[in-house]
């Protein structure tokens, strides 16, 4: 193919491929065993399977509604109810996305407008700031700090402004492992308290928390509520992240703006998973096991690694492990990573691509959402390095 004889002005100068996409493809091209990406290696649920295949062949085969299948909506509902003890209306508050990262964009495109200030935490999940800047908006950077990565509440009021428009929040916390507490949600209920903020709260790991804790959702407090789109997300709850299934919820006022959005991004998501999940769901027992399921994961994976020169961050939700490299490395993030795959056969994320300016800590971040036999292996690598 010819190359486009025009010109034409970058939207993104400067923006690389996603460092997901960059990680698992190297994993992939040197056949290592791919702890980068979060997905798992482990077979998902015969049942989920069967339904999807009953449905299809029931002709659930065109169009969902844009908003979503309603008995998925009403099951979500239900879950909230029974996990929250809140309120969403399945027709009003609730909409099904293609996965979590389009929900996000499409929340920040309905919201962020030229010129309006948005918070996000460093280390952040990478396509909370493209999706601002794409949209005119302008980032405002707050560092997590270390080495628990917790808020500095004092820091987050000084960069509030009559500009800001919208903090993004992530717990549990990829990559960190870290979580909110209950005063993390009262200070940013204070904060936000007789201002025009809107809460993007990213909750798509809500289940994946460990050692009897709660999950801090803003739905639970209902200040924080009533400005609030929470993003959720089927592929990290039923191990399908290949399926791209997510929802928003949010008050009616939020949601019918996010709709006027997502309705032409993609429309409506795919109708025969939508109808299997909206079954799967019914079943607490889906979600409730999920986690002591991977706490066992992330304790196993810990145990093999003791005897490495790696040191473990603790990690209280998400699949993700932080593992410190300091002792073997001078290496930067990037570059130690790439060796580990290249030599060792091990793929892995720097943390520095969390960071718009490249931090360098000496972490990397391991997905544990593996067989324990794949956790071993790596292990095992790990404890030669
Ligand atoms: N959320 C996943 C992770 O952090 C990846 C999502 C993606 O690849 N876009 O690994």
């Amino acid at each position: 193919m010819e190359k486009f004889p025009g010109s034409f002005a970058s939207k993104q100068p400067g923006l690389s491929t996603s460092i997901f996409a960059v990680m698992s493809g190297l994993a992939n091209e040197c056949n290592a065993i791919n702890l980068s990406q979060g997905f798992p290696d482990f077979p998902i649920s015969e049942k989920l399977i069967s339904l999807v295949e009953k449905y299809m062949r029931k002709g659930m085969n065109q169009y969902a509604p844009m908003q979503g299948v309603l008995s998925l909506r009403e099951g979500i509902a239900e879950k909230v109810k029974s996990t929250c003890n809140v309120e969403y209306d399945s027709v009003k508050e609730i909409n099904i996305t293609a996965g979590g990262t389009q929900a996000i964009s499409s929340i920040i495109a309905a919201f962020i407008h030229p010129d309006d200030e948005a918070l996000i935490f460093e280390p952040a999940y990478d396509s909370y700031a493209p999706s601002v800047i794409l949209n005119g908006g302008i980032v405002k950077y707050v560092e997590l700090r270390q080495p628990d990565f917790h808020i500095d509440w004092k820091e987050i009021k000084k960069m509030i402004s009559n500009r800001t428009r919208m903090i993004i929040l992530n717990t549990p916390h990829n990559p960190s492992g870290s979580i909110w507490k209950p005063e993390d949600m009262k200070e940013l209920e204070k904060i936000t308290q007789n201002t025009d903020i809107i809460i993007l709260s990213d909750e798509v790991y809500e289940h994946l928390i460990f050692d009897g804790i709660r999950h801090e959702s803003v739905c639970l407090y209902p200040e924080l509520a009533q400005r609030s789109l929470i993003v959720g997300s089927f592929g990290k709850t039923f191990h399908t992240t290949g399926w791209k299934v997510g929802f928003v919820l949010a008050p009616e006022n939020l949601m019918s703006e996010f709709r006027k959005v997502h309705q032409f991004v993609v429309f409506c998501v795919n109708t025969p998973v939508q109808h299997a999940y909206a079954e799967f769901i019914r079943d607490k027992d889906n979600y409730e096991s999920l986690s002591s399921f991977y706490q066992q994961k992330r304790d196993l994976f810990a145990k093999l690694i003791q005897e490495s020169r790696f040191k473990v961050v603790p990690c209280y939700g998400t699949y993700f492990q932080l593992l410190d490299y300091s002792r073997i490395s001078e290496e930067k993030e990037f570059d130690f990573a790439v060796r580990l795959t290249k030599e060792y056969g091990l793929g892995s994320v720097p943390v520095s691509a969390f960071y718009h300016k490249g931090n360098e800590n000496k972490l990397l971040r391991f997905c544990f959402a593996k067989t324990d036999e794949t956790l071993e292996k790596s292990a095992e690598i790990l404890c030669k390095i």
